[in-house]
């Protein structure tokens, strides 16, 4: 199937062909000829899945054949709103009238769906979109609204403040679309959303993307869409299988910084991300990286908007080849050119190990996931590979091996995966490598993933 015959408009067909997207992945070849129907949906998929186009092409797609039907529920552009020359400047703001609001969890989100949207739309020059978020300055985005955009990307925080201060008026709203909607939840933002949506018309088409659709996530949105047509994509992308997956055991903190060093400077990276736990360890780690001679910058939550913008857009351009990013920061990061994913710190919870490694492999490219484990985190990794029903080989390189890891597990008669409580919890280190002591587990064989680079080990054993 191509985005011809799914029957785009021509002008998003040529946008598309610029951008070098020759097939619909496999989201958009299910989710835009439903939305496209007007139907509502609800997605759970990845991303790096090609979500973004699979909302806004078919959103897009309406808005330009409004265009040239001339939609009578909205005066054409000029009256829309009256030229603001010095003499209105008194006049009483008019609010923005969106058609489309997609609502993001975090600013680097938004501006990516932003980016995204003037790329699918560059051929439709009365289609704009702008993204209303907080930590932009307050005039700079009243006069974004007063450009009165077809489409608003907004985190809900931000977004709230102008609805409550009548900046914004719903009543012409189209489309509405939720996306990493698990995530805006985890956030805390469901009263925000709720209020929202109940701001929205009740006749607009709700889309609702989100790395899982099981618990709250679910039953949010089957109470904002109507009879929404559910798409689960394929279990390939979900599982990540263009990303390896590899970790490194340390016996401490510089045992850890000396690794990390070392596999940083492997030529086949072009540009890596390393995630902290903390904003602080941001810092100190791409500190730390710089002082070693490693091109590195840090991205956080506690920098400013303006430097979050000019670091990404550096990474963007290649000029910076190791960002190390906590996990709010480095949500939605879409660089295809990031090889390498390193866990400096494994992530809190197993979502957001799949989320990290998804920001490698993007666009049908491969990437390799690597994490920096203590043995006391072992547990840590279990609740992960539990999570995404794959094993993480153990990879060592020579000159920098750890002195204690896990001890391999012994399959248990009733062949339990160790994730089950299989797994021999002593400590003692083991001595040669070994590829055998495997558990029995119903999923995929670490031997599988193959051998590490020249120079480095992969072990199947723990
Ligand atoms: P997303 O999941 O929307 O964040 O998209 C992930 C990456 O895939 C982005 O770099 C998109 O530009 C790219 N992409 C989306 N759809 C396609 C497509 N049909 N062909 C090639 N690249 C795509």
């Amino acid at each position: 199937m191509t985005f011809a015959e799914i029957g785009l408009h021509p002008a998003i067909l040529k946008a598309l062909t610029d951008s070098g997207y020759s097939a619909p992945t496999s989201v958009q070849k299910e989710a835009i000829p439903a939305a496209l129907e007007g139907r509502d949906l609800m997605v759970s998929s990845q991303t790096g899945s090609g979500k973004t186009a699979a909302f806004m092409l078919p959103a897009l797609h309406r808005f330009a054949s409004q265009e040239r039907a001339a939609d009578p529920a909205r005066p054409a552009s000029p009256e829309r709103r009256p030229a603001r020359g010095r003499s209105n400047d008194r006049q009483r703001f008019q609010p923005a009238q969106p058609r489309m609001l997609v609502l993001t969890p975090t600013r680097e989100l938004a501006l990516q769906v932003t980016a995204a949207t003037d790329k699918y739309g560059r051929q439709l020059p009365n289609v704009h979109a702008v993204a209303i978020l907080g930590g932009m300055p307050y005039p700079k985005q009243m006069e974004l609204l007063g450009r009165n955009p077809e489409i608003l990307v907004a985190t809900p925080g931000r977004l709230i403040d102008h609805m409550s201060s009548g900046k914004i008026d719903f009543s012409q709203l189209q489309v509405l679309v939720l996306d990493e909607a698990d995530r805006m939840l985890d956030m805390g933002f469901i009263e925000d959303i709720e209020r929202i949506v109940a701001a929205t018309p009740g006749s607009r088409q709700t889309m609702l993307f989100s790395a899982t659709l099981d618990g709250t996530v679910g039953e949010m949105a089957k109470r904002m869409t109507r009879n929404a047509l559910q798409i689960r994509v394929d279990e390939a992308s979900t599982r990540h299988d263009n990303i390896e997956q590899r970790m490194h055991f340390v016996d401490d903190l510089s045992h850890k910084n000396r690794l990390l060093d070392h596999l940083l400077r492997d030529s086949s990276i072009d540009q890596a991300l390393v995630f902290t736990a903390t904003k602080r360890d941001a810092d100190t780690v791409s500190d730390r990286l710089n002082l070693a001679g490693l091109n590195a910058a840090a991205l956080h939550g506690d920098m400013h908007q303006g430097a979050r913008n000019r670091t990404l857009t550096a990474m963007r351009r290649g000029q910076v080849r190791i960002l190390v990013a906590t996990d709010v920061a480095a949500r939605g990061i879409d660089v295809p050119t990031i090889t390498h994913v390193f866990n400096y710190d494994l992530p809190k919870f197993a979502e957001d190990y799949v989320h990290r490694i998804g920001r490698t492999g993007r666009a049908g490219r491969n990437g390799l996931a690597i994490s920096l484990v203590h043995h006391a985190e072992h547990f840590n990794v279990k609740k992960i590979e539990r999570f995404t029903k794959q094993l993480i080989p153990v990879a060592v390189v020579v000159g920098h091996e750890p002195t204690r890891r896990p001890a391999p597990a012994k399959p248990r008669p009733t062949g339990k995966p160790a994730w089950k409580g299989g797994e021999n919890r002593s400590h003692k280190p083991s001595s040669a490598p070994r590829r055998e002591g495997l558990p029995r587990t119903p999923y995929r064989d670490a031997g599988a993933h193959g051998a590490a680079n020249t120079g480095r080990r992969t072990y199947g054993d723990r």
